[in-house]
């Protein structure tokens, strides 16, 4: 083998369990040993080689020789006042970095999970658009995000836990991360490969053990990326990222409109629906004076007509390139009530968390060093 400075380790995070036991195959060590390396990385969550006793030493050999676990050193970790957001700023081998942010709602908890380091879609609005684009992820620092949340969670001394709670307890109490939005930094659609590499690998039900249904994919609108997702028939939630409901408001707020305007956009919407039988969550980030008057919300209220949807609307959350306000409370009321009482729309708005942190949806980013 090369030496170690040349030869890329192999990332224990990018394998799928049937990749992990073709790589043991490869060693010459029997497929079934996999389960046991598999348990430590997703249900013990270990953070480093050493912590897995119980391996077969030939297959510790050979990890600690020819891979590396993945983790993704915290380079900084912020707690929001409202006790409810954390953001992690974690580091990437090559020295980038992304963040993770992991939010408290009643009853659940979510990791928000980046796609990208930065983002090539360049919406006003979004700090992650702002700083522009570095580069995709890999399948392993997408499944790493996933699994910092997990293990943070797991740390944390559980309700009533004395301080000498033993390991063993702490997993049997500690909260499980049951959520993943994959909503951080980056258009997940334009690393789709990995992103859904990664998506197989936090629905193994022997690893991470997440629920389809708990998952949501949000696009910026990446029409050939929706439309693969309805023929593969991934069953994951999908969000769309709307914000206008005609194409020349919708070009001024997200570039990418014009590679896919929105009369593309709906179809492949539609056809999502109908192959999938599944609702589509329409995101709609509230800018004060650009898109929540009443009448903008009638023109949803249309586009959306007999269509299977529910509407996230998302007051904006300021940053530092973009200089509009937030819709006010009384105008993203009366959006709501007009969705709701004219056209039968479901919609939420969305918790604010996380803003005095920039830990708010389109608030990610990493300033240059
Ligand atoms: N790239 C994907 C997912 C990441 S952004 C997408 O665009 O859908 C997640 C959501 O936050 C998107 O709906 C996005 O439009 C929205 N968003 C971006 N910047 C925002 C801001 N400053 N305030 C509120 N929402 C924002
Ligand atoms: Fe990229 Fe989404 Fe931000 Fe647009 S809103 S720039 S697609 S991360």
């Amino acid at each position: 083998m090369p030496p170690n400075d040349v030869a890329p380790r192999l990332n224990l995070y990018s394998l799928t369990r049937t990749a992990l036991q073709q790589q043991l195959v490869h060693w010459d060590i029997k497929p079934v040993h996999a389960a046991r390396l598999w348990k430590y990385l997703y249900i013990e969550l270990v953070s480093s080689l050493d912590e897995m006793p119980e391996l077969l030493p030939k297959l510790a050999e050979r990890l600690r020789a020819e891979a590396t676990l993945g983790v993704l050193p915290t380079a900084l970790e912020t707690a929001s006042s409202d006790g409810f957001t954390r953001k992690y700023l974690l580091s990437l081998p090559d020295a980038e970095r992304i963040e993770t942010v992991l939010m408290r709602f009643s009853g659940r908890v979510t990791a928000c999970v980046s796609s990208q380091v930065g983002c090539a879609m360049g919406c006003v609005f979004c700090a992650t658009g702002q700083m522009g684009y570095t580069r995709h992820l890999t399948p392993g620092e997408i499944v790493a995000q996933v699994v910092h949340v997990a293990r943070v969670l797991r740390h944390e001394a559980p309700t009533g836990a004395t301080k000498g709670t033993t390991r063993a307890t702490r997993h049997a109490l500690g909260t499980r991360l049951r959520n993943v939005v994959l909503m951080g930094m980056g258009e997940p659609l334009h690393n789709y490969d990995a992103v859904m590499h990664a998506v197989d690998i936090m629905l193994d039900q022997s690893g991470p053990s997440l629920a389809a249904e708990r998952i949501t994919l949000s696009t910026v609108g990446v029409v050939p990326g929706i439309l693969r997702l309805a023929a593969e028939q991934r069953p994951i939630h999908l969000a769309v990222s709307l914000h206008a409901a005609t194409q020349a408001e919708r070009a001024a707020l997200v570039p990418a409109a014009r590679k896919w305007p929105l009369d593309e956009l709906m179809a492949a919407c539609r056809t999502y629906s109908e192959i999938t039988g599944r609702r589509i969550f329409y995101e709609w980030t509230l800018i004060e004076g650009k898109n929540d008057s009443e009448e903008q919300a009638r023109a949803v209220g249309e586009l959306l007509r007999g269509l299977p949807a529910h509407v996230n609307l998302i007051p904006l959350n300021p940053t530092v390139g973009y200089g509009g306000a937030p819709t006010h409370s009384d105008a993203g009321n009366r959006f709501r009530e007009i969705l709701q009482q004219e056209f039968a729309l479901p919609s939420t708005m969305r918790q604010r968390r996380g803003i005095d942190i920039a830990a708010g949806c389109g608030q990610l980013a990493v300033v240059a060093r």
